[in-house]
């Protein structure tokens, strides 16, 4: 499969969830698939969750270097969630897409918002949903890595964030996890197709 393009038209894929639907299990699966992706790593204010690795999950930052980067205009985008800063390193996704590679980002709404306006050509936006409220509920408890007032701050969130599904490309309900998969994997399969043409 395709891991870098000729025409240079390569493609950001973003995926974004609300927290707990399983968008970090489903982006895992990709990644190791074969398909040529690769992962846009995220910088951080928040602290890393047991088995959480620096440079791999994300880069795990102080505030003040976090806002030193801000002000070298250093972030594609950059959101504040849950009272921690998340952001998108520029030079990454830009030298990644220069060299005609795809790009996977995966990232809050507002995040896939700014990221389509800036690529609007480039940038494909998959919206990854739970069952169901009670589901989600039981997901990020099951995570077992944010407490019980994480936990309710991410529910609630998470309503919000719905609100944006109509504005992705694609939708898939992450019901069986091999089925939400293979969709997946359809949609950019079917992405990277297009743009070989
Ligand atoms: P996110 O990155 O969206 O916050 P995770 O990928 O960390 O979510 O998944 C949250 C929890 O739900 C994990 O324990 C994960 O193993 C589990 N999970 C993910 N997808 C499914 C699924 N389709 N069915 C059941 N459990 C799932
Ligand atoms: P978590 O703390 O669960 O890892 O992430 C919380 C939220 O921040 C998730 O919705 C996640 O997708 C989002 N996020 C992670 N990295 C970024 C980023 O670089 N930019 C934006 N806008 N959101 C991000």
């Amino acid at each position: 499969m395709m891991a870098k393009l000729k025409n240079g038209r390569a493609k950001l894929f973003v995926i974004s969830a609300p927290s707990g639907t399983g968008k970090t299990t489903l982006c895992n699966k990709l990644l190791r698939d074969g398909l040529g992706l690769v992962n846009s790593v995220s910088m951080t204010t928040r602290k890393p969750r047991p088995g959480e690795k620096e440079g791999v999950d994300y880069y795990f930052v102080t505030r003040k270097r976090f806002e030193d980067m801000i002000s070298k205009k250093g972030f594609l985008e950059y959101e504040e969630n849950f009272g921690n800063l998340y952001g998108t390193p520029r030079d990454f996704v830009e030298k990644n897409l220069k060299k005609g590679r795809n790009v996977l980002l995966s990232i809050d709404v507002k995040g896939a918002m700014k990221v389509r306006r800036a690529y609007p050509a480039r940038s494909v936006l998959i919206f990854i949903l739970p069952p169901s409220a009670r589901v989600l509920k039981t997901r990020l408890h099951l995570r077992r890595s944010d407490s019980p007032e994480e936990v309710a701050r991410r529910l609630a969130l998470a309503k919000k964030e719905l609100s944006y599904k109509d504005k992705y490309d694609y939708r898939i309900v992450n019901n069986r996890l091999d089925a939400s998969y293979r969709r997946l994997r359809k949609i950019v399969e079917k992405e990277l197709e297009d743009c070989e043409r």
